[in-house]
């Protein structure tokens, strides 16, 4: 009687587990939140949800983004606790990031080895755009042959021929795209494969919290410090609008409703999770994980006056997103407001300092111009501004990397970073990328620049005529580094243009680097640990995950 009871409640109990990041400097940074929502939705449901936090606590310093280190020992631990953990759940679910699919693809055959009759799903934001990127190719493949629609195995051989990470995604029973509300039609047996999760409301004030009662919080190792007072703050993510309408042609998810479609909380229930965290944990620090706080300007300055007061009742203290020209055009005393209301920085995706870059290839709807007057307000302003740049963009020039350069040096950013930028499913210069059959890379011309911005595919181009090649990768299986911060002092580079090598783009991004710091003397004035880390969220754009 009491071995059915158990046996019942462990039919009904799910699992959830957030793979380990080792390429972050420090794993428990920023909590998986990613993970905590889809667990308070099935906590919300009335089932009974564990779970296991893979992220590694601190690492001695000379472990520190070293995929390497966890081939030996950590290796075998966290696939130890997963194959124990794994026996007692019939239903284990994995939310992974692209650069942790490595591991969510360690972790499923470990699952498999010790409870071969567990479900198993996929979610998180590398399941969400790889399943929008097959459906469209689906889409695609089957107008231009129509025989693919009968013959399912040649329709796959093609699909695998475009990426390999179809094949090793399919790999889990099933994977969930969108939000975490798929997984109740797994648990109610009776879904395919691919599931796309219902579409969320525009209002999210009723999205249950992330369950963050089921990690070790306290272990989440992040700070900030009170522009005002000096105080350095414990500080968690939170997100308070999720997805982004802009095209940006690197940044992940332009095609999937998911992280296009703006959802906004009400100031009054952002300031609700604040006070639950603060209240439960005693945290004062709040790191936004919103794509751009400033999306919607009038929300945005309404919630700023509900974190103001907050600020100077119980000393909580801000930092997040915001956009240039969403300041620079109508609302200049933005950074004033930010700074009285606590913000210990803004954040900004200046990207790069050259108009052709910014104009004619992201459509990043800015100008050298304009980020060069946000950082200026922001300096009048008197708050802590940090900027975020990259280098390997189609049509790259030497003479254009050295205008993000300049920039940075004209605009004297209070911090800043340059990174290699390493093409994610999701992203327009992936999505719309041809393979180029002598080399097996990846590349665009002018026409994919061009069209990916209408989501259309092109035909006939020509590898001669490219002005971007990438190596696709294997997420499941890459020994490269597929994060796009890179190692310090290791970084590679999977893309390149006829006019910047891989090893060139690499040697400006370390030169940019030393010498721009050594030149602003750029330490973060905020009191930000981790300063260049950005953990992995639920529903951004990873862009946290990609962009920052
Ligand atoms: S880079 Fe920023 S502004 Fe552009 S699409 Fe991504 S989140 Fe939006």
């Amino acid at each position: 009687m009491i071995e059915a009871l158990i046996k019942k409640a462990e039919r009904e109990k799910v699992l959830l587990i957030n793979p380990p990041s080792p390429f972050l400097i420090e794993e428990r940074v920023f909590a998986p939140t990613g993970v905590l929502y889809a667990a308070a939705e099935l906590e919300q449901a009335g089932r009974a949800v564990e779970v296991l936090d893979l992220a590694r606590k601190a690492k001695s310093s000379d472990e520190h983004r070293s995929y390497d280190s966890l081939v030996g020992e950590y290796e075998n631990q966290y696939l130890d606790q997963v194959r124990a953990a794994a026996r007692h759940f019939t239903h284990i679910g994995v939310s992974a990031t692209t650069p942790q699919y490595k591991f969510a693809a360690r972790i499923l055959d470990a699952i498999r080895e010790s409870n071969p009759d567990a479900v198993t799903i996929l979610g998180g934001s590398h399941a969400t755009l790889i399943s929008g990127l097959r459906n469209r190719m689906i889409a695609h493949l089957s107008a231009k042959n129509p025989s693919y629609k009968s013959n399912l195995a040649s329709l796959e051989a093609a699909l695998d021929e475009i990426d390999p990470n179809f094949k090793s995604v399919g790999r889990y029973d099933h994977v969930v795209s969108g939000g975490a509300s798929g997984i109740h039609q797994i648990l109610a047996g009776n879904a395919p494969k691919w599931i796309i999760s219902e579409k969320l409301g525009k209002d999210i004030d009723n999205v249950p919290m992330p369950a963050r009662h089921l990690i070790d919080i306290d272990s989440y190792q992040y700070t900030l410090k009170n522009p005002h007072t000096g105080e350095v703050v414990k500080t968690t993510n939170v997100m308070s609008q999720w997805g982004c309408p802009f095209p940006c042609n690197f940044c992940s998810g332009r095609d999937d409703d998911f992280y296009r479609t703006v959802r906004t909380m009400s100031p009054q229930a952002t300031i609700r999770e604040l006070d639950f965290i603060n209240e439960k944990y005693g945290i004062k620090g709040f790191m936004f994980f919103d794509d751009e706080l400033n999306i919607n300007n009038p929300r945005f300055r309404d919630l700023l006056v509900l974190l103001k007061q907050r600020h100077e009742e119980r000393g909580y203290v801000y930092r997040g997103f915001v956009k240039s020209e969403l300041i620079t055009e109508k609302y200049p005393d933005t950074y004033k407001l930010m700074l009285d209301a606590g913000f210990a920085e803004a954040c900004t995706g200046v990207e790069s300092g050259s108009n052709k870059i910014l104009t004619n290839v992201i459509k990043k709807n800015t100008t050298r111009e304009i980020n060069i007057k946000s950082a200026e307000l922001a300096r009048k302003a008197g708050i802590s501004f940090k900027a975020f740049t990259m280098i390997g963009h189609p049509f790259e020039t030497e003479a254009d990397a050295y205008e993000t350069y300049t920039w940075i040096l004209e605009s004297r950013p209070t911090g800043f970073d340059v990174t290699v930028h390493q093409p994610y499913p999701g992203a327009p210069v992936y999505d719309f990328a041809v393979k180029d059959p002598d080399t097996g890379n990846f590349y665009l011309t002018s026409k994919e620049v061009e069209l990916s911005r209408d989501r259309k595919f092109t035909e006939g181009s020509d590898p001669k005529d490219a002005v971007f090649y990438f190596r696709k990768l294997d997420f499941a299986s890459s020994t490269s580094d597929s994060f796009y911060k890179g190692k310090p002092g290791e970084y590679e580079s999977n893309v390149w243009t006829p006019w910047l090598s891989p090893q060139r783009i690499v040697e400006l991004r370390d030169k940019f680097e030393i010498e721009g710091k050594k030149a602003l003397g750029a330490t973060s004035v905020s009191g930000i640990s981790y300063d260049s880390v950005m953990g992995q969220a639920a529903g951004a754009s990873i862009k946290e995950e990609h962009k920052k």
